[in-house]
């Protein structure tokens, strides 16, 4: 089988306001029955059984964990990337304006959790040297969009020398991991698209700038056979 992404939105869990309905964070203060039902409920949609259901600690940091067989779903995994070349493993990115980014390559899969810190730290670049040598399609899902990303002029001038697209006091953050792929893997991209859903304007998905107590939404990848 294929490899397989989907990323989630708030529709179709069982949490209440403010973390209504499908919040998929045990660190955001929900109930984490409700937290582990929804979890439970995504993998059976999925259709994989939820102990090959991966979930990371996310510190906007720039570590990344190896899934394999071996890998157990209950441990915390203190990272911000996972790769898997298992089948029918399922990593998921939690997020809330931060950008899910999902890797299907022929031989691994990949899912990273981009926000600023992540991005300048060069997590993208980090994941990507686990893929030399192998065609990936790359996948970002809802994220806070360059229009509505403001950032301090400290950061934004460090943005402009790094190269990452910027507007007038704003950061792309997709746009910019969309660089970064092909700037660093030039042909061995087969495809590479954000999906165009910008978190702080859309009532469907969780937004921490816009909401500040929320939930978050998964971009989830399945390593095919
Ligand atoms: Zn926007």
């Amino acid at each position: 089988m294929e490899s397989r992404e989907i990323f989630t939105s708030r529709s179709g869990g069982k949490s209440g306001a403010p973390y209504g309905s499908r919040n998929l964070a045990l660190h955001v203060g929900d109930d984490p029955e409700l937290v582990r039902q929804n979890r439970e409920d995504l993998a059976r949609e999925l259709s994989i059984a939820p102990e090959r259901l991966f979930f990371m600690e996310q510190s906007h940091g720039v570590e990344f964990e190896i899934v394999d067989e071996e890998s157990d779903y209950r441990e915390i995994r203190s990272c911000d990337a996972m790769i898997t070349s298992t089948p029918e493993s399922a990593l998921a990115v939690l997020v809330a304006d931060c950008a899910p980014l999902l890797i299907r390559g022929e031989r691994s899969s990949a899912a990273v959790h981009v926000g600023w810190r992540g991005l300048f730290g060069g997590i993208v670049e980090k994941v990507l040297e686990r893929f030399a040598g192998e065609r990936f399609s790359a996948s970002i899902g809802a994220t806070i969009c360059g229009e509505c990303y403001r950032i301090g002029e400290d950061l934004l001038s460090q943005a402009e020398k790094r190269g990452f697209v910027t507007g007038a006091q704003t950061l792309d953050i997709p746009r910019s991991i969309l660089k970064i792929l092909h700037d660093h893997s030039g042909t061995r991209v087969i495809d590479a698209q954000w999906n165009g859903i910008c978190t702080f304007e859309s009532s469907e998905h969780f937004s921490y700038r816009r909401e500040g107590i929320t939930g978050r939404q998964a971009g989830v990848v399945i390593h095919g056979s």
